[in-house]
């Protein structure tokens, strides 16, 4: 996967970050209960007499493998979508530990597997480890797990005590240690989960931070010197239509000189923010391009809805102004307009220079205008 396909909403994060351990650490497992049980049944006393139980365990364990190596976590991406893998995931994992408890018992109990019920009781012991060891991330599932794949046997051990209580004692002891270590487990997996998350957040809130114009929020040069190359791109892809508003606002050196800086900034802040009541459909992008000039990426947008918008934007700056703590400003905007045009662009580069020089035109003719650059 990819850095970009990572979610970044911490919660769809931590689950699919527990997808992806899940499904990378039962990938192996399956083999080594379908392996434990031909050994078992192999190096039985007399395989071909036991020969219904040996292949019931073949086919049961091949079955359940075959459905772990299937079962891929493919092309999900909602919470519910990975809650849902997960769950259906475990439900293999416990049946598994649910057969190969049986299956330790079965052996422990048939007198015709008495040569090879050690090699059943060493694998239980060595899947419940691995249970421990590489899905702590569920307390308790994994706990549930340990007793389907532990219990039988014990149980068998305890109904002949008299020849088994040695093994049975010392077995128990192992779970005990196995129980405390998944508790260890479980909480180291979750730290280190949250360490994650937390480093994801930081890294989006340093993200959006460098593409955001502290003074207006709206995005600045360096967001839209990545924007706007691939929404062309995707423009001249797509044949659909993409259109910009290049802003500057009229004499802004006067209003700082009447205001001072500070009341230009808020003028700044204000003119960002009668864009967004203007430009508010989802796919526009607006921009701060330096200073008192800014700009709006339109996808999808042909040229005469992005003119409508624009012409309505410096009708609303002329009549109102702008609202300064109590006093109205006197404010006016020149703008340049213009869509994106296979034939007349080149590239990117050319469409804005196109644009700016609308602008540039609007500037010359007088200001408080807007000119289209006609394709
Ligand atoms: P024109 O109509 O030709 O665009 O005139 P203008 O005065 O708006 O244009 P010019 O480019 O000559 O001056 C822009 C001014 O904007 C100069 C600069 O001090 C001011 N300015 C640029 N960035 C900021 C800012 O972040 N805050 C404030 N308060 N002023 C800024
Ligand atoms: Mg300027
Ligand atoms: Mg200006």
């Amino acid at each position: 996967m990819t850095d970009a396909e990572v979610p970044r909403q911490p919660m769809t994060f931590a689950l699919w970050r527990e997808v992806d351990d899940t499904h990378v650490r039962t990938r192996l497992g399956g083999f080594f209960y379908l392996l434990a049980w031909l050994l078992t049944w192999v190096f039985s006393d007399s395989p071909a007499q036991v020969i219904g139980s040996g292949l019931l365990g073949i086919v049961t364990f091949a079955g359940l493998l075959a459905a772990r190596l299937m079962h891929r976590p493919k092309g999900l991406t909602t919470p519910e979508q990975l809650q849902r893998w997960l769950d259906h995931h475990w439900g293999l994992i416990l049946l598994t530990a649910l057969c190969w408890g049986q299956a330790h018992a079965w052996a422990l109990y048939r007198d015709e597997y008495n040569d090879s019920e050690l090699i059943t009781t060493l694998a239980t012991v060595a899947f419940s480890t691995a249970m421990t060891f590489n899905f702590a991330m569920r307390r308790g599932r994994a706990l549930l797990a340990l007793a389907l794949l532990y219990l039988p046997g014990l149980i068998l051990m305890a109904l002949d005590w008299e020849n088994r209580h040695t093994l049975l004692l010392t077995l128990s002891f192992y779970l005990a240690y196995l129980v405390l270590v998944l508790g260890r487990n479980h909480r180291e997996y979750h730290a280190t989960l949250a360490l994650e998350v937390k480093l994801l957040e930081q890294q989006t809130r340093l993200d959006l931070l460098s593409r955001t114009d502290t003074l207006t929020q709206l995005g600045n040069r360096y967001q839209f010197n990545n924007l706007f190359p691939s929404l062309v791109a995707n423009a001249q892809r797509q044949n659909e239509p993409l259109s910009l508003v290049l802003l500057d606002i009229d004499h802004f050196k006067k209003i700082n000189d009447a205001h001072g800086h500070m009341g230009g900034d808020v003028c700044l802040s204000a003119f960002a923010e009668r864009m967004r009541e203007i430009f508010r459909r989802d796919g526009d992008a607006l921009l701060r391009l330096g200073g008192e000039e800014f700009g709006v990426l339109l996808p999808s947008t042909p040229l005469q809805q992005a003119l409508e918008l624009a012409e309505r934007f410096r009708q609303g700056l002329e009549q109102d102004g702008l609202q300064l703590d109590e006093q109205r400003l006197n404010l006016t905007t020149s703008l340049g307009v213009g869509s994106f045009d296979n034939r007349l662009d080149r590239d990117a580069d050319a469409f804005f220079s196109r644009v700016d020089g609308a602008l540039y035109r609007a500037k010359r003719e007088g200001r408080n205008r807007l000119v289209i650059s006609e394709s």
